[in-house]
């Protein structure tokens, strides 16, 4: 079966909103071994509308469409859909019904306009919506090359409501493949995407079974791993398998899974064993701080950060020595090594975290001192610290100077396992 997915509003052929729809929609056909061979975003338009449905039904077997069945007048996707079928929009009774009842419960009049989402092209059945008022739309139309009937489906184009009704109302209708398609995810930082790619040698070429492609976000690399079969469980061996090798191949530069973050690792190692970490950040601006309370449960462990831009901060707060930082700089190693030992007295913790500034940088200018941010761990008996240079895209050195810090206690974490 070949699928397409169409996503009608004018807001999304602006530019206002991207099209989200048609990403999670594909995903979940995926799922189900129904590959999908065209996105279209168009706007709302009803002559362009009942070409474009044309088109698709004439090359599909399946067109999912979202959008455009709302009660305003530049909703036209029901029009478009009756004027692909050639037939006319008849009033649906139960619908209109349901349509008046929403608006009893909601103690509000119902403008006359929302009349319209109550009449559906002849020969069509409404799909239900509990979440909103307008049901979607759900009709068998003919392929004019060969006379072979596609699906066309019509959900709204509000995600939550479209979300609903794909799962509980088409979903268990439609029938895939046979094939199941599953996907995992591991993360890891510490490395470069190219670094990776040749640690992981054959693993990522493209004819592999699983497959595992290699993305990069703010320093984070993450390997998905997609696995084709004929039932879940031989898909999740496939999974497990390939992880195991991924995990022996890149070790200590993985963190976690799916949707996991070094900071939820750390606060884990941390609670686990009862210990308790502080911040002090400078460049970062309270971004490790950030990080580590997005965290369920992180009061159990992170017992405060501070945010240290000038000398006078660093040494008012943490108690940092003006001599050191005139001497060796407020962005030098020593400096971050200060101010996580100063950080870690005036808090009481087992582990402080620092970072130094992160100095500003043009990306495309190569002349003169490349910019380095420090970020330095202290601890009962010890103090280390770790530099990044910062090159790339200046947008992310705060990102990336935040799980530099949280790395360092991570892999401390696992050195003392
Ligand atoms: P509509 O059903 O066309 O009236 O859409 C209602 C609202 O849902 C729009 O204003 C958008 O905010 C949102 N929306 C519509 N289509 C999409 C889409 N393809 N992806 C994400 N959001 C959408
Ligand atoms: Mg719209």
């Amino acid at each position: 079966m070949q699928a397409e997915i169409i996503a009608i509003g004018s807001e999304l052929t602006t530019g206002a909103k991207l099209d989200t729809n048609s990403q999670w929609l594909s995903r979940q056909l995926l799922a189900i071994g129904i590959p999908v061979r065209y996105h279209v975003t168009m706007a709302d338009d009803l002559e362009a509308m009942i070409a474009a449905f044309r088109t698709s039904v004439d090359r599909s077997e399946l067109v999912l469409i979202t959008g455009g069945i709302g009660p305003t007048l530049d909703d036209l996707t029901r029009q478009a859909v009756a004027g692909l079928a050639g037939v006319e929009l008849v009033l649906h009774e139960p619908s209109l019904e349901y349509i008046k009842s929403l608006f009893v419960r909601r103690q509000r009049d119902m403008p006359a306009r929302n009349a319209i989402q109550a009449m559906f092209p002849r020969g069509s059945e409404p799909i239900s919506n509990p979440r909103g008022s307008a049901p979607g739309i759900w009709m068998q139309v003919q392929n004019t090359a060969d006379d072979a009937s596609c699906q066309v489906i019509v959900m709204p184009g509000v995600p939550s409501e479209m979300k609903r009704m794909f799962q509980q109302e088409v979903l268990p209708r439609l029938s895939g493949s046979g094939r199941v398609i599953r996907h995992a995810r591991i993360n890891c930082f510490g490395l470069g995407e190219s670094a990776a790619e040749e640690m992981l040698g054959e693993l990522t070429a493209r004819d592999r079974d699983p497959e595992v492609g290699i993305t990069v976000h703010e320093a984070t690399i993450t390997l998905r791993i997609s696995a084709h079969g004929s039932s879940e469980a031989e898909c999740q061996r496939k999974i497990v398998d390939t992880g195991q090798i991924i995990r022996e191949k890149l070790s200590g530069f993985v963190f976690g899974v799916e949707d996991e973050e070094l900071e939820h690792i750390v606060v884990r190692l941390l609670c686990n064993r009862g210990l308790t970490l502080a911040t002090a950040e400078s460049g970062t601006g309270g971004l490790l701080a950030h990080r580590l309370t997005d965290v369920a449960g992180f009061e159990q462990c992170f017992l405060g950060g501070v945010v240290v831009p000038t000398d006078s901060a660093k040494r008012k707060l943490l108690d940092v020595d003006g001599e050191l930082l005139k001497r060796a700089g407020a962005i030098s190693a020593e400096a971050a090594s200060a101010m996580a030992d100063g950080c870690r007295k005036q808090f009481g913790t087992d582990f402080a975290l620092a970072v130094t500034e992160c100095p500003w940088f043009d990306p495309d200018d190569f002349t003169g001192e490349t910019p380095t941010v420090y970020a330095a761990l202290a601890g009962d008996d010890f103090d280390e610290s770790h530099s990044h240079a910062l090159v790339g895209d200046p947008a992310i050195a705060k990102s990336r100077a935040a799980k530099m810090a949280l790395n360092l206690l991570r892999l401390r974490l696992l050195e003392t396992d």
